[in-house]
């Protein structure tokens, strides 16, 4: 009698061990369950329920009369035999997509960068290429340029910016028009240049003369006269440095805004970069790839721009006294100077 009294308090703590590890959703599956198998009508639930309650697999299935409004498999009235499917398309139509937030605003940990970098691609020119001298434009530039040059003129003939205006005789601000659109840019003065205030006057100066002759003579531009007086010279620095050294960064920098004054009012077609010095100060070496063991042997044979103009590189005269063997990639650069100034 006491076995059977502890198998039967046994049998009931098991029991409610059971039914306390059920969830929400299993006791009333067990619940509809049992109603079922003793054949109880069991009342309507409110569909919020129904539609939380998970039953596991296991359990028989929810009867129709248990599924939410709007659940398909109950609630839809049933499909007539004869009635042919409808069409995809006679579907309801999906709702519309929620317009996509950029991916940055809703994360809180910074976007990965790609694994494959984007392949560099430089900036296009958007400045349209400078008026030639078969544009008609070119009078016009070289009338407004004059009071610019001889005001830059005045005022590099008076600066005392850096102490180079210690040792100069004359500055040399430049020479010619803007008459042609073309425009050679040198270095610094010599001592020849120093004497007289114009550039371009000994011995390096009548080499670059006689090209510029010759590219007049080859008719390299045909009807536009070029000459000293139709191009415009200039150099990076309007003095000499003492015994023809190179300029020094500060000089540069003190001196450049003349140059870029004088650039700005004279509106070339082309640049002619005279040498390494005009090249890295008009030339952004970023943009163009250029590093400070560039050489200006691999910066010749390409068209660069500087806002409206299109530049070119060659060597300096004077390294064509002291190496005669460059007077003809200079005059391969001329050449394409012209080839660039015809170009639309
Ligand atoms: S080199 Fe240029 S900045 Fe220096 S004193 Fe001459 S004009 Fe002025």
């Amino acid at each position: 009698m006491r076995e059977e009294a502890a198998s039967i308090a046994r049998a009931t703590r098991r029991l409610l061990e059971r039914e306390r590890a059920l969830t929400g959703g299993e006791l009333v599956a067990a619940g509809i369950a049992t109603a079922t198998r003793k054949g109880l009508k069991l009342p309507e639930l409110p569909a919020i329920a129904v539609g939380t309650v998970a039953a596991p697999a296991s359990a028989p299935s929810v009867p129709a009369a248990l599924s939410a409004p709007g659940q398909a498999a109950s609630a839809a009235p049933a499909m007539p035999a004869f009635a042919p499917a409808p069409p995809a398309a006679a579907a309801a139509p999906p709702a519309p997509a929620a317009p996509r937030r950029p991916i940055a605003s809703l994360s809180k940990t910074p976007a990965k960068p790609p694994a494959i970098l984007p392949e560099v691609i430089l900036p296009a020119f958007t400045e349209p290429v400078n008026a030639s001298a078969f544009d008609g434009n070119r009078d016009a530039i070289h009338v407004a340029a004059l009071p610019v040059l001889e005001q830059v003129a005045s005022e590099a003939n008076a600066c005392t910016k850096c102490e180079l205006c210690k040792t100069r005789t004359k500055a040399v601000p430049g020479i010619g028009s803007a008459r042609s659109g073309i425009v050679f840019v040198g270095e610094a003065p010599g001592a020849d240049e120093d004497l007289r205030g114009e550039p371009f006057v000994g011995r390096a100066g009548e080499l670059l003369t006689s090209m510029i002759a010759a590219m007049h003579t080859k008719n390299l531009i045909p009807g536009v006269p070029l000459d000293r007086e139709n191009v415009y010279i200039v150099n990076v620095l309007k003095c000499r440095p003492p015994e023809n050294r190179n300029p020094l960064p500060h000089e540069i920098q003190q001196c450049s805004p003349y140059l870029i004054r004088q650039l700005e009012a004279l509106q070339p077609r082309v640049i002619c970069c005279l040498g390494k010095f005009a090249a890295e100060l008009l030339l952004d070496p970023k943009a163009n790839g250029l590093t400070k063991t560039t050489t200006l042997a691999s910066m010749r044979g390409k068209t660069y721009r500087w806002r409206g103009a299109k530049l070119i590189v060659t060597y300096h005269p004077a390294y064509c006294l002291r190496s005669p063997s460059a007077k003809r990639p200079v005059w391969e650069d001329l050449q394409r100077l012209a080839q660039e100034y015809l170009d639309v």
